[in-house]
């Protein structure tokens, strides 16, 4: 909803050998990113997953297991007469990469913002990969 944000999350990794294929992560993953497969042992849509971690939380057994930890970053989002949401900009993020884009971004804003625009407006005209080829350049 701002012009740049961050969501907390953590990357599932099955662990096979202690899935009894109850198949209660199924049920309970709100975004429909489990299945079964034919083994009975379930799968992970990586397309669909918003890494919530609720599938680790609540596995009786323990299988799925901590993977990749770390912060979504979200650019570009704004309230207001024109309002829009922020858009996915990397995953996985340490806290200290994230310190260091939020610096980053604001460079970016003052380098290609017209006075008094906002980073979303920005980027409208630019395109998110225009920040993607400066933070490249920047770094
Ligand atoms: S909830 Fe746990 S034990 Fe049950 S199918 Fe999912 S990973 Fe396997
Ligand atoms: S982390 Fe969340 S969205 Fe991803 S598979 Fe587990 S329950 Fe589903």
């Amino acid at each position: 909803m701002n012009d740049i944000g961050f969501v907390g999350g953590v990357d599932p990794v099955l662990a096979p050998d202690l899935c009894n294929g109850c198949g209660l992560c199924v049920e309970l993953c709100k975004e429909g990113a489990i299945a079964l497969g034919e083994d009975s042992l379930p799968r992970k849509d990586p397309s669909k997953c918003l890494y919530c971690g609720d599938c680790i939380l609540l596995c009786p057994t323990e299988a799925w297991e901590v993977g990749r930890e770390g912060y979504t970053a979200y650019v570009g989002g704004k309230v207001g007469r024109h309002h829009q949401l922020a858009t996915k900009f990397a995953e996985f993020v340490s806290p200290e990469q994230g310190a260091d884009l939020v610096g980053r971004v604001l460079e970016f804003t003052i380098a290609k913002g017209k006075k008094g625009e906002r980073l979303g407006s920005v980027l409208n005209r630019t395109g998110v990969a225009a920040l993607h080829d400066y933070l490249a350049v920047a770094t």
